[in-house]
C-alpha cells in the first residue's frame, strides 16, 4: 500500500481548511460547543449518524453490512494557553475556566490534528464502502485535558447508544518528526493522580513566630521531603514522578498566614508503584504536619487518569498495518511516555483491547535545527500541516482497516 494516494488533493485541501478553522477556534475542556456542532455537521455530511453524548461529546456511526465493529477516538479540547506560534491561523480565542477566570485558549496539545485526521478517516471510509465491511464508530471526545471527557461519555450511556466495538483505537500528535509514527506495546502512557493539599497553620505576626504555627515553613518541608519519595522508595527499575507544580501562601512578609496550598502530581506505570507512591506522599504530609505540631493537612483529589495500555495482540495488528501503509522506516517501537491520557478509560469501560499510537508533527528543519523543539502544551506548538495530517489520516485508516478491510476479514 506504500505510496497509494489514499488522501487525494481534493480531500487534502478540504482537511487543511478544516484544520485551520479548528485551530483558530479552540474551546476549553467540556466547553467544546461550537467544535461539537462543526464536527457533527461534517460527519453527517459524510453519511454518518451522529448524536451528542456526555455534554459536548459526539459519537458518529457508519454501518456497512455485517462485520467487526471498530471504534476510533479523537479528542476535541484546547488548553488555556496564549498562542505564540506565528502561524497565520493562530488562535485569538478566549474562554472561561470553571473558577471563572477569563483565559486565552489554544489547541496547544494538537487535538485539532486529531479531529482533522478523524474526519479524513471518516471521509475515506464513506468514499469507498466496497473496501470494507462492518461498523465504524467515531468517538469525538471532549475534556481530555481535565480527564473528564471519556468518563462523561461513558456515564452518559455511550455504549448503549452505539454498537459495542471489538477494539478501540486512538492517536496523538507529538513533537517528533512529521511523517513518522511511534507505538508502544503494553504500557503506553502513565497513570496520573493530582491532589490539592491545604496545610493548616496558625496565623500571627511575623515578629512573633513562637506564637504561631508557620504553614509556609511546614509546607516547604513537605515539598522538600516529597522529593525523596521517588528517589528513596521506588525501585530503580520502576518509573514514577512526583511533582509539586503550584504553591501558594501568604500575602505580606510580616504576616504569618494561617494556611498554605500546593498541588502534587504523581505519575506511574504500575498499580503497585502508584499505590506505594500515593501512600508515601500521604505519610509524608501527615508526618510533617505532626512534626510541626499542626493538624493533618486537607488532601483533595483533583483528577485521576488511568494507565494507557496497548494490548499486545491488537498492537501487533496495528503495527503491521501502519508499517504496510507508511513503510517500515516511518514506524518505530517506543518506550512508554510519562504523560497521561483518559483514552484508556474507553476500551476499559467496555472490556476490549485498546491501541494508542503517536504521529509526529514537526518538520525536518525544526527537528534537526539548533533550537529546542516545541512540545505539546507549549505556546509555540504548531504542527506542520504536511506531512502531519496526511500521516494522521493514513495511520488511522490503516489501523481501522486492519479490522474492517475486506482483505483483513477474508
Ligand atoms: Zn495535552
Ligand atoms: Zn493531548
Amino acid at each position: 500500500m506504500t505510496g497509494t494516494p489514499l488522501v487525494d488533493d481534493a480531500l487534502r485541501a478540504d482537511l487543511h481548511d478544516l484544520y485551520r478553522t479548528l485551530h483558530a477556534a479552540p474551546e476549553l475542556s467540556m466547553a467544546e460547543h461550537a467544535t461539537a456542532r462543526l464536527l457533527t455537521e461534517r460527519v453527517e455530511a459524510l453519511g454518518l449518524t451522529a448524536r451528542t453524548v456526555g455534554g459536548t461529546g459526539v459519537v458518529a456511526v457508519l454501518e456497512n453490512g455485517p462485520g467487526p465493529v471498530v471504534a476510533f477516538r479523537a479528542d476535541t479540547d484546547g488548553l488555556p494557553v496564549a498562542e505564540d506560534s506565528g502561524v497565520d491561523y493562530a488562535s485569538t480565542a478566549r474562554g472561561v475556566l470553571p473558577d471563572g477566570s477569563d483565559v486565552p485558549v489554544m489547541h496547544a496539545c494538537g487535538h485539532d490534528t486529531h479531529m482533522t485526521s478523524a474526519i479524513g478517516l471518516a471521509a475515506l471510509l464513506a468514499r469507498d464502502r466496497s473496501a470494507w465491511a462492518g461498523t465504524f464508530v467515531l468517538l469525538l471526545q471532549p475534556g481530555e485535558e481535565t480527564g473528564a471527557g471519556a468518563r462523561a461519555m461513558v456515564a452518559d450511556g455511550l455504549w448503549e447508544h452505539v454498537p459495542r466495538p471489538q477494539v478501540v483505537l486512538g492517536q496523538h500528535v507529538w513533537s517528533g518528526r512529521a511523517g513518522t509514527v511511534e507505538v508502544s506495546t503494553g504500557p503506553a502512557m502513565a497513570m496520573a493522580d493530582a491532589w490539592r493539599v491545604t496545610v493548616h497553620g496558625r496565623g500571627g505576626h511575623g515578629s512573633q513566630p513562637h506564637t504561631s504555627t508557620d504553614p509556609v515553613v511546614l509546607a516547604a518541608h513537605m515539598v522538600v521531603r516529597l522529593q525523596s519519595v521517588v528517589s528513596r522508595e521506588v525501585a530503580p527499575q520502576a518509573a514514577a514522578v512526583v511533582t509539586v507544580g503550584s504553591f501558594h501562601a501568604g500575602l505580606k512578609e510580616n504576616i504569618i498566614p494561617s494556611e498554605a496550598v500546593f498541588t502534587v502530581n504523581v505519575r506511574s506505570l504500575d498499580e503497585d508503584v502508584r499505590a506505594g507512591v500515593l501512600a508515601a506522599v500521604r505519610r509524608v504530609l501527615d508526618a510533617e504536619a505532626l512534626a510541626s505540631g499542626a493538624p493533618p493537612p486537607k488532601v483533595e483529589e483533583l483528577y485521576t487518569f488511568p494507565l494507557t495500555t496497548n494490548d499486545p495482540g491488537a498492537t501487533a495488528t496495528v503495527t503491521a498495518a501502519l508499517t504496510g501503509a507508511l513503510g517500515a522506516d516511518r514506524v518505530r517501537a517506543c518506550p512508554p511516555r510519562m504523560g497521561s491520557e483518559d483514552f484508556g478509560f474507553l476500551p476499559e469501560s467496555v472490556g476490549v483491547p485498546g491501541v494508542y499510537w503517536f504521529f509526529g508533527g514537526m518538520p525536518d528543519a525544526v527537528v534537526d535545527g539548533p533550537e529546542p523543539v516545541p512540545v505539546n502544551h507549549s505556546p509555540h506548538f504548531a504542527p506542520a500541516l504536511e506531512p502531519t495530517l496526511t500521516t494522521g489520516v493514513t495511520a488511522a485508516h490503516a489501523a481501522v482497516m486492519a479490522w474492517l478491510g475486506v482483505e483483513a476479514a477474508a
